[in-house]
């Protein structure tokens, strides 16, 4: 369903706090070909971006705890995980808000409802970039 062509899959941590924004991200983007780890935190997924290092990370910026802007600092912040590149994920509509992903890091910035097409091309915008 989708033009990855390279032989390995790449591999994507979703941060993600809501179970069930989580299942439908996964179910859609396991089925475009990516490898999913999930984190339900913040801190979660700073220790698995340095553990696995994944090709990407999609970083839900509202989680309790340790938030998105504050993960995304963290893992901007260590040389083992600084290339991994973090698309931001939102529900603010905010002005100011896109600012604040990228202040803390974060390489893109979508807003919630997700529109997975459009993610999908993203990604491999990304990916490619950062090969
Ligand atoms: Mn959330």
């Amino acid at each position: 369903m989708t033009d990855i062509t390279e032989n390995k899959q790449p591999h994507l941590l979703i941060a993600e706090d809501n179970s069930a924004n989580l299942e439908v991200a996964t179910a859609f983007l396991a089925a475009a070909g990516y490898r999913i780890t999930a984190a339900q935190d913040g801190a979660t997924a700073v220790a698995k971006a340095a553990e696995l290092q994944p090709d990407a990370i999609l970083m839900d910026i509202q989680m309790p705890g340790m938030n998105g802007l504050e993960a995304t600092r963290k893992i901007k912040d260590q040389p083992a995980t600084s290339h991994i590149p973090i698309i931001a994920v939102t529900a603010l509509a905010m002005s100011g808000d896109e600012e604040r992903c990228l202040e803390a890091g974060a390489d893109e910035y979508v807003t919630k409802p997700v529109h997975y097409r459009s993610l999908l091309d993203l990604l491999q915008k990304t990916l490619r970039r950062s090969d």
